[in-house]
């Protein structure tokens, strides 16, 4: 059986409100889960519910075979990082970082060697004289994780930890965060409303919407392998472009374009005729010019962003807008009319009702 194991898990808040439905998920030892999607879907609620801070309403939650809805937050072995760093300001960073240890009576030998190793791993040993109030926002934040790090819990839960840092700070602390998934091997839950976060640094992520799991998969798995049209577009950037329309003669229409759904639908072709049908393509899986086993769209340029790496071209077909990603050498003039081709490989179809995807 799976290190901890939540089992349709429900939340009501004592005002009756429905923040988490059904959630269900088997958590490897080691893993790092990422739970994602945007503020209010419930991530936090459900993080809480694995930390002992809030009560589960219905469900199990098994740690390593047992059921803990009932133990409390000490007995759960957990430790947690919160997007406020709640460090001790009168406390230097070497008593801050020990002081669940100095709490539990540790010997103080023992606490010296373990606060040293800690600090070194998160490059804080030339800090550790320093109050919280003589460093930077990463430095407070690292504090904060050697605080729960060196607790040597098997779990260890962050909630938004990277949310106070500015972008370059934010960047770094990511990749910090990985090396120090790596040495520890801490189970870890993680949660976050950055698709680039979640991306970055899961083993599996959770996208979640109003309260419901949208889809659990690797990276990998919900790029290119979304199950609906939330998930589609909230992963990636810039995001998943999408074109509705009615299905007529097996094609829908896009600005003047007729894009060819029949031949992606198959033999569900006949099924869908009629009906309406949402079709994606991601900025970067198009192909200026017409190429073959592709849809070619005639668009109007409306603005060019070039980014160095590569360049957002922004596009209208009709009423319709998308958003291109293309080689910055191959930049169109703005207010110019283009062709490009969509390889049907790259094309998704989504139900127009359900926004499950077809295929
Ligand atoms: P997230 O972490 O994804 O931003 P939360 O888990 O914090 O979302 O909140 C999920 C939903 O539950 C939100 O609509 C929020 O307003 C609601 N909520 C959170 N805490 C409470 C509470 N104590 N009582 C009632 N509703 C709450």
């Amino acid at each position: 059986m799976s290190y901890l194991v939540l089992k349709d898990i429900n939340k009501i808040y004592p005002n009756g409100y429905h923040a988490v439905h059904n959630f269900n998920l088997d958590i490897e030892k080691g893993e790092f889960i990422v739970f994602v999607g945007p503020s209010g879907c419930g991530k936090s609620t459900t993080l809480r519910m694995i930390a002992g801070l809030e009560d589960i309403s219905s469900g199990d939650f098994l740690i390593d075979g047992k059921r803990a809805n009932e133990w409390g937050p000490q007995q759960r072995e957990i430790a947690m990082v919160f997007q406020s760093y709640a460090l001790y300001p009168q406390m230097t960073v070497f008593d801050n970082i020990a002081f669940g240890l100095t709490l539990a009576g540790v010997d103080e030998d023992v606490i010296e060697e373990r606060v040293k190793n800690t600090a070194r791993i998160l490059g804080l040993t030339d800090y550790l004289d320093r109050l919280p109030r003589a460093l930077s926002g990463g430095q407070r934040q690292r504090v904060a994780i050697g605080r729960a790090i060196i607790r040597k819990v098997g779990i260890f839960l962050m909630d938004e930890p990277l949310s106070n840092l500015d972008a370059k700070q934010r960047v770094t602390m990511r990749s910090e965060i990985a090396q120090i998934h790596q040495e520890t091997g801490a189970t870890t839950i993680y949660v976050t409303h950055d698709q680039t976060e979640a991306m970055t640094l899961a083993d599996r992520i959770v996208v979640m919407k109003d309260g419901y799991v949208q889809q659990i998969g690797t990276p990998y798995e919900l790029y290119y392998k979304p199950e609906n049209v939330f998930v589609a577009g909230f992963i990636g950037e810039p995001p998943m472009n999408f074109v509705t329309g009615i299905v007529k003669d097996g094609k829908i229409p896009f600005g003047k374009n007729q894009l060819d759904v029949a031949k992606k639908l198959g033999q569900k072709a006949a099924e869908y005729e009629g009906e309406k049908i949402v079709l994606g393509f991601r900025p970067e899986a198009i192909e200026l010019g017409e190429i073959e086993d592709a849809c070619h769209v005639e668009a109007d340029v409306e603005l060019t962003e070039m980014l160095g790496d590569n360049t957002n071209v922004y596009i209208t077909a009709g009423e319709e807008k998308a958003i291109l990603k293309v080689d910055p050498h191959d930049t169109p003039e703005m207010d110019s009319t283009i062709t490009f081709s969509i390889p049907y490989e790259s094309i998704y179809l989504f139900d127009g009702e359900t926004e499950a995807v077809i295929s």
